[in-house]
């Protein structure tokens, strides 16, 4: 028989890979519980992990520790659920460089490993995925591969010399469909059904009458023939008009927040009546111009880890941050945010569903990581308790990918969770505090990834 060893958490996260095997039980105690649902925290908790799953949460009093479990002390941490996005993209970028080249295994899996590095322990890639997509999807949802959880919409449908923009995103082939015809797009969406994609994606969006938008004949033929295939759809958009229209078609994700103009009673109605989720992605708009006004936060380990030394070394250059902030796109991308801001908490207090996500990794200023950490942070900025913003983060988002195991800490579940130094609830900003990561029950390995 074994006896309770009791590691203190600096140690925790750099001996457990070498000690625990599948069958250990690990117990967490002495931090504050954030457990993704509405319940209030719980200070004090005991989270019994075994086989990869939690096997028990709840106050120390209430939950016996197995006398041969590794005990971990996290006295003065917090711990949440790990954060799950239904919006970000993969194999896009790789420092300053975009297009298909940047789209490998290799590069999929370093962003799907420093996403798990900062707590995102789930990630959707909402479209622009190639072939390569099922082979990662396999690698990491068996477990053969460390890294985020990876779900997906395969490519996606745009429009010929529209969204999504070629000219800012260079796609392979194999990575987008883009048609104006009724009868292609019912084709792509059985060939993205037969090789088995978690959703469908599609682009309205004409960029301001800058560009052609996809027809609504081929939106609503793409919708009814996604579900006949059992499939549900995500429609990027960006106007309202738009987003009531695919709503009207039968959409059943809205992918970004409405940012041309206030919500209306109209588009709840139709979203509660419809039952559809809605990602605002604040954070997009953002990372338009955020890095040009170089906030104190950039100034963290946690930032630097995560940044590309090209890209930290644009970031840094003052004739970047003058026409970045001088450029046009910068004033519209701030009126934007403010919009999807005030837009977010109208949608939330009339208790439309809100989702998680934020576009990242879908161009090389949007970091894995980094960015799912600012949505949390712009949420709360735009009036949401940390606590509402969490939950969004974790329980929503799985409730959206129609994941049950997942998404709170909650006997039964995948033990997925992040570890924080102090409490996001009394300042959102302790989300970036991470002092570890446990993914399936695992403490995840703290790489560098900015180099
Ligand atoms: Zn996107």
């Amino acid at each position: 028989m074994r006896f309770s060893r009791i590691l203190p958490a600096a140690l925790a996260c750099a001996l457990l890979p070498l000690m625990a095997s599948a069958q250990d039980t690990t117990v967490l105690r002495g931090a504050r519980l954030i457990d993704g649902s509405a319940n209030a925290p719980l200070d004090n908790a005991v989270l019994v992990i075994r086989d990869g799953r939690i096997a028990a949460v709840g106050a120390a009093e209430s939950v016996d520790v197995p006398a041969d479990a590794t005990v971990i002390d996290y006295r003065g941490k917090t711990l949440m659920p790990g954060l799950i996005s239904t919006h970000s993209h993969v194999g896009i970028a790789s420092g300053l460089e975009v297009g298909p080249e940047q789209h490998t295994r290799e590069n999929i899996l370093r962003q799907l490993r420093q996403y798990t590095a900062y707590g995102v322990t789930t990630v959707t890639a909402l479209g622009l995925n190639g072939a390569v997509f099922y082979d990662v999807r396999a690698a990491v949802h068996s477990g053969r591969e460390p890294g985020a959880d990876l779900f997906g919409a395969d490519r996606g449908i745009g429009v010929p010399d529209g969204a999504p923009p070629a000219s800012a995103l260079p796609l392979g082939p194999d990575q987008v469909y883009r048609t104006q015809n009724v009868a292609a797009a019912r084709e792509a969406i059985r060939e993205m059904a037969a090789r088995k994609t978690d959703l469908v994606k599609l682009w309205l969006d004409g960029f301001g009458g800058t560009a052609p938008k996809l027809d609504p004949d081929v939106y609503r033929a793409a919708i009814e023939e996604a579900h006949a295939q059992g499939l549900r759809v995500a429609v990027h958009i960006h106007d309202l008009d738009d987003a009531k229209a695919v709503v009207r078609a039968g959409a059943d994700i809205i992918a970004h927040g409405v940012r041309d103009r206030p919500v209306d009673e109209e588009f709840i109605a139709l979203l509660k009546q419809n039952d559809v989720w809605y990602v605002p992605t604040l954070a997009l708009d953002e990372a338009t111009f955020v890095y040009a006004e170089q906030p104190a936060w950039m100034q963290t380990e946690f930032f630097a880890n995560a940044v590309h030394p090209e890209v930290r070394a644009r970031m840094a250059d003052p004739e970047w941050q003058r026409t970045t902030l001088e450029d046009p796109r910068a004033a519209a991308a701030r009126r934007a945010l403010a919009t999807n801001q005030r837009n977010l908490k109208t949608l939330h207090e009339a208790g439309v569903k809100i989702a998680f996500g934020t576009d990242s990794g879908a161009n090389p200023f949007r970091i894995p990581g980094v960015a799912e950490h600012r949505e949390l942070a712009l949420m709360v900025e735009a009036g949401l308790t940390p606590l509402e913003a969490i939950r969004i983060a974790t329980a929503n988002s799985a409730a959206l990918l129609e994941l049950e195991d997942r998404g709170r800490l909650a006997p039964g579940l995948s033990a997925d969770l992040v570890v924080l130094d102090g409490d996001p609830t009394a300042d959102i900003a302790a989300s970036t505090r991470i002092v570890g990561v446990w993914h399936r029950g695992r403490p995840v390995e703290r790489e560098r990834f900015g180099h």
